[in-house]
């Protein structure tokens, strides 16, 4: 899997490669809508070897390169800050090409879409974290 991210956008996009990629993609364009979580699956490393979970069916998101290997690696940190997994935003075909659109979390405030593991952590982008005052609890 070629992995991209947009930090502006706040999205991973992951363009398959393999065949076990396109099943990848395939499985969680197939089982879930845009607003759903793809769950990372219990089993999954901290190193390579990510798997998730789309209702029941284990899909393994393995990178091309260590570029990859390193995102799908962020992809996994925004998931255990998040709700376990990360939210389907979108599919859609490039060139002939399917690919997916991925994000950790929205902010509570303003809706931008998130993929920095504390603003996932804390459900509030940069921006609105800085507006809020200081001493007030965020979230318990
Ligand atoms: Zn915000």
């Amino acid at each position: 899997m070629i992995v991209t991210r947009d930090d502006q956008e706040g999205t991973f996009t992951l363009f398959p490669v393999t065949q076990i990629d396109h099943g990848f993609i395939r499985t969680g364009t197939s089982l879930s809508r845009p607003g759903n979580t793809l769950y990372l699956d219990g089993r999954t490393p901290d190193g390579p070897g990510a798997q998730f979970r789309v209702r029941g069916v284990v899909i393994p998101l393995a990178g091309t390169d260590r570029d990859d290997d390193w995102q799908i690696s962020e992809i996994v940190k925004v998931c255990r800050s998040a709700r376990g997994g990360v939210i389907f935003v979108r599919h859609d075909v490039q060139e002939g090409k399917p690919y997916i659109v991925l994000t950790g979390a929205y902010c509570a405030k303003c809706n931008r879409k998130m993929i920095d593991p504390d603003s996932c952590r804390e459900r509030l982008c940069v921006s609105c974290r800085a507006k809020v005052p200081v001493g007030q609890v965020l979230r318990q």
